[in-house]
């Protein structure tokens, strides 16, 4: 077991593999030719991640530039259709969504970035056109829906919610948990495995779902009742779906104050004022989440608490991303 009192980066840059919309990289795939490149994503994420990248459009063979496209009909099972000509598109994409997923579940993915607003691509609040020529947004791109649908607990998210603080850094944690998971699964899975894992995400999970941390912690506890296979799945579930939920101040601030009775007996009066100064400032908004988890860093190098210094909560991702920067 690494403890970050060691810092020792544990996972090396590029063995995150993440899918992802090629026009966002750069790539001149689109509709019109262009792309639709994202310099966090290009500047910032590359660093860290392997890309797959993927345009349904073009992989179908309606070839760049094209014909834009739009959803028809009812935002349930809309139909995909050329704008200007109406040339049907439908079941050539959906035969194409469900083959490619089935593809991408063999590559071993830990996240996907997708395009909004896509009809393809898109995952969320996409614009159907109802018989009327009206446009509703709550629909979802085909290959966007077949790729959730058949890989749902692969975290998922849009390129354009990733411009949102929180957003950002929930789909990222996701994507390192996911990884981790993987690893997991893929080093043959064993129930001792499985409490490790459990233990060191403990306050992870308790900063986005306090009762599903305890659910998960019984559910481990009573491991061995479970056939393996019902175990690994009811686990994966529980876990990936009480994460997705975004984290918040008040439940930071909850984790960081159980996190501080661990080891506060070893602490002088004077370093108890500062830690519970720092989560009172970040509670008031007045520092961003980095400055009270960098003081409990520090402190659990001094003591040495092996329990609390390997949560991932303390290092859920590389320093160089700055998600928990932000005030
Ligand atoms: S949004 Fe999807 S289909 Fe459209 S250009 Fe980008 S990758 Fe291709």
């Amino acid at each position: 077991m690494t403890s970050i009192n060691e810092e020792e980066p544990e996972i090396v840059k590029g063995q995150i593999r993440v899918g992802i919309s090629s026009c966002l990289l750069g790539k001149k795939v689109r509709y019109n030719g262009g792309h639709k490149e994202n310099d966090y994503i290009t500047n910032v994420l590359d660093d860290f991640f392997t890309w797959v990248s993927v345009c349904p459009e073009v992989e179908i063979g309606m070839g760049t530039p094209r014909e834009a496209v739009r959803l028809v009909g009812s935002p349930d099972q809309p139909r995909m259709v050329g704008t200007n000509t109406g040339t049907e598109w439908t079941d050539k994409i959906n035969t194409y969504s469900i083959a490619k997923t089935e593809k991408l579940k063999t590559l071993n993915l830990h996240g996907y970035i997708l395009k909004n607003r896509s009809p393809s691509c898109g995952l969320f609040r996409v614009k159907v056109y109802t018989e009327t020529g009206m446009p509703l947004n709550n629909g979802a791109g085909l290959f966007a829906r077949a790729l959730s649908e058949g890989m749902p607990y692969l975290p998922i998210e849009e390129e354009g919610r990733l411009n949102d603080a929180r957003l950002r850094e929930n789909f990222i944690i996701r994507v390192f948990c996911y990884y981790r998971w993987q690893e997991l699964i893929s080093s043959g899975f064993t129930i001792r495995k499985l409490v490790e894992f459990h233990s060191r995400h403990k306050f992870l999970i308790m900063s986005h779902n306090e009762t599903a941390m305890r659910e998960l912690g019984k559910l481990v506890a009573q491991g061995k009742s479970y056939p393996e296979f019902e175990l690994i799945q009811n686990y994966r579930d529980r876990f990936f779906n009480a994460i997705k939920r975004p984290s918040t101040r008040n439940r930071h601030v909850n984790v960081l104050q159980h996190i501080m009775g661990f080891f506060k007996s070893k602490l002088s009066p004077q370093d108890k004022i500062e830690l519970l100064t720092a989560i009172g400032d970040y509670q008031n908004e007045l520092v961003p989440l980095i400055v009270p988890i960098t003081l409990f860093r520090h402190y659990l190098r001094l003591i040495k608490h092996d329990y609390i210094g390997n949560q991932y909560y303390l290092n859920p991702h590389p320093k160089e991303l700055m998600l928990l920067n932000h005030v």
